[in-house]
């Protein structure tokens, strides 16, 4: 059982903290650039090419040159995409990866650019081992709707060229009032296109969601007193094989604190 928090004794903080790291980290997961193709209303008030490329460039050469010997992982972008911003497609066609030991790589990606610049990392094509693609739907119009500047077309291109690279291949779906219908159509189109696994997240109240807390709660299925929430519920009640699938994480869709999937 824990200690009550009261009750808790903490260890001397030199044994956990040193005044000057002692190693390099092995793991990173870099957020350092809000540059993307696309401008989701979910996470952006509007596009956003950052005009500081030549400070980001220096800024991630900097971290990768400084701590090669100890990294084994890294992970761009969570803030954006890798291959839409000038300074980390740089980054990843010039990766000097002689230099690490067997280091893996993940892209953080709406995936559409991923046909276009393939080619132009072969050098890294061994050590990307894992593609996490943001896509949020799976029909025309709610993805057009849902993915602001993305065609649906591009999309489904871009998710069978990756379907066929090997990789790992991860889909992200987060789930709001406008694309939960397409829950189903996206688990079949992930299990079609080889995906490892899928991630079912909900919305959540980024402070840079276009048109802010009044949209939040326009879309936000966690809350019971959505107008949708009960055929929110009737979906997942319906589909629940497929929520159950083995790559499928759907743990996350709990509205409310509650399970989802619930008797009423
Ligand atoms: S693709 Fe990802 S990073 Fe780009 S705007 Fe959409 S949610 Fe944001």
């Amino acid at each position: 059982m824990l200690p009550l928090l009261k009750n808790r004794v903490d260890p001397p903080i030199e044994s956990y903290m040193t005044p000057v790291m002692t190693r390099g980290p092995s793991v990173i997961v870099f957020s350092n650039d809000m540059t993307c193709n696309l401008h989701c209303w979910s996470c952006r008030s509007g596009p956003i090419i950052e005009k500081r490329q030549d400070e980001i460039f220096r800024q991630t050469k900097n971290v990768l040159d400084t701590f090669y010997d100890s990294i084994k992982f890294i992970s761009p972008i969570g803030s954006g995409d890798p291959l839409a911003s000038p300074a980390w497609l740089k980054i990843l066609q010039t990766f000097d990866i002689k230099k690490y030991d067997n280091l893996d790589i993940e892209l953080f990606t709406n995936g559409l650019l991923i046909p276009k610049y393939w080619d132009s990392l072969s050098h890294i094509h061994d050590n990307i081992v894992r593609i996490k693609m943001s896509v949020d739907a799976a029909s025309k119009d709610v993805y057009e709707k849902t993915r602001l500047g993305g065609k649906f077309e591009e999309m489904d291109r871009a998710m069978k060229f990756i379907s066929k690279l090997g990789k790992d291949f991860i889909l992200n779906m987060v789930v709001e009032s406008d694309n939960f219908t397409d829950i189903p159509l996206f688990i079949e189109r992930a299990i079609d296109h080889n995906a490892t696994r899928v991630n079912l997240t909900m919305l959540r109240n980024w402070p840079d969601i276009r048109g802010g807390d009044e949209t939040f709660h326009k879309k936000d299925l966690a809350n019971s007193n959505h107008p949708k929430y009960r055929e929110f519920l009737k979906l997942l009640e319906d589909n629940e094989s497929l929520l159950s699938h083995p790559i499928v994480d759907s743990s996350r869709v709990v509205p409310a604190g509650h399970r989802v999937i619930q008797r009423s």
